[in-house]
């Protein structure tokens, strides 16, 4: 039995106050991963800051066309909401996608970003594991790692990043507002999630005590055309192996602009951005897709168990891309690079240097 404080805030400023003063303490919004881990002895708050009364609720639109939704919507609200729908169906489906309608009612947008590793190894509280008890080693590297990540891994963690709405909005550039004991600030979707390098217990460059406000959403037009595919062991209530967020605007039978994201193949919500360097004046085709998921998996470093992600996220990018194409091709049936795709020579989608 180990006692815990709870209270709850009605302030921002008293709840950042109140959380940053004591390191043994944390906020709680939904419970979904914290009650969890500290049932299973793997988090060990002695205070609890309930910030369900704050005002950071509700999802609203920015006079440029863009989103500003609150640390505390819940997923089913912003999966839900028409505007998201609209404007950004990768983000709804990939909330639909995530959990099971239960988990969705109670998860905060704000909470889910900050879910831990799914890692069986992070989550058996005896098991060495540098992201739960720093220096113990990392199970997984020779262990059971079929779930595990290949891109952006380290000697010192291999565990996936579990959460599907952040690959979505890592691929529209979302921003993540907080306010801290320094005031407020605001985080680039990428540089939000740390690699695990040498300090895989260092999730997020947060301080502790600095409170998620919003999650802001930049207007992007191209973003109405986008999806989310999540590729699992079983239809629902599952992580993902493998999931591609994407967004595609075609051109004359050109891609003008794309964007791609990956989930479930590594440390981070994962920007594929060699896909889109390589895709943005290539030719719609088969052939140019796949070229392009090769490129961004040529450093993927697998496991013994894990190397069918390497294949099945390629396939992955193919059929999001095909699926958000299809009619826009030039329609020749060949599957194949058309030449040189970018005219620079190589068919690398490299400009010469
Ligand atoms: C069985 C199960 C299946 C799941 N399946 C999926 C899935 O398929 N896809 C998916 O994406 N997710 C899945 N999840 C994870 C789920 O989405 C997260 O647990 C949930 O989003 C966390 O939100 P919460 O509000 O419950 O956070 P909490 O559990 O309250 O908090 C999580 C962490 O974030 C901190 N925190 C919360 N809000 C803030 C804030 N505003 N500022 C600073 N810190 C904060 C807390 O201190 C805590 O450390 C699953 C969870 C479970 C239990």
């Amino acid at each position: 039995m180990r006692p815990i404080s709870y209270s709850r805030a009605t302030d921002t400023a008293t709840a950042v106050a109140a959380v940053s003063a004591d390191p043994t303490s944390d906020f709680l919004a939904g419970g979904t991963t914290e009650i969890d881990l500290l049932r299973q002895n793997v988090l060990h708050p002695r205070r609890l800051v309930d910030i369900n009364g704050l005002p950071l609720t509700g999802i609203e639109t920015t006079p440029e066309g863009g989103l500003r939704i609150g640390a505390l919507a819940r997923m089913s609200e912003v999966a839900a909401s028409p505007t998201v729908r609209e404007r950004f169906p990768l983000i709804s489906q990939a909330l639909e996608l995530g959990a099971s309608a239960q988990l969705r009612h109670m998860a905060s947008m704000g909470g889910n970003l900050l879910q831990r590793a799914r890692c069986s190894y992070y989550r058996d509280a005896v098991s060495p594991c540098n992201k739960r008890d720093p220096g113990t080693g990392c199970s997984a590297v020779e262990g059971f790692s079929r779930g595990h990540a290949v891109l952006g891994t380290s000697e010192h963690c291999i565990a996936t990043h579990p959460s599907d709405v952040a690959v979505a909005l890592m691929a529209v550039d979302a921003r993540v507002h907080t306010l801290g004991p320094q005031g407020e600030r605001a985080y680039e979707f990428d540089d939000f999630f740390l690699p695990p390098g040498d300090s895989p217990h260092r999730e997020h460059p947060m301080e502790h005590g600095e409170l998620i406000t919003a999650i802001e959403v930049p207007a992007m037009p191209l973003a109405r055309h986008s999806l989310y595919l999540k590729v699992r062991d079983r239809e629902s209530y599952e992580f993902a192996l493998v999931s591609v967020a994407a967004a595609v605007s075609v051109v004359d039978g050109t891609i003008a602009d794309v964007r791609v994201a990956l989930g479930g193949v590594a440390t981070k919500p994962w920007r594929a951005r060699r896909v889109e360097d390589f895709l943005i004046g290539a030719r719609v085709n088969r052939g140019n897709f796949a070229q392009a998921a090769r490129v961004e998996l040529i450093e993927a470093r697998p496991t013994r168990m894990n190397a069918f992600k390497i294949e099945l996220a390629q396939r992955a990018v193919v059929r999001a891309l095909e699926t958000l194409t299809d009619g826009d091709g030039d329609g020749d049936g060949d599957g194949g690079v058309h030449g040189d795709a970018h005219g620079d020579g190589d068919g690398s989608g490299r400009s010469p240097a």
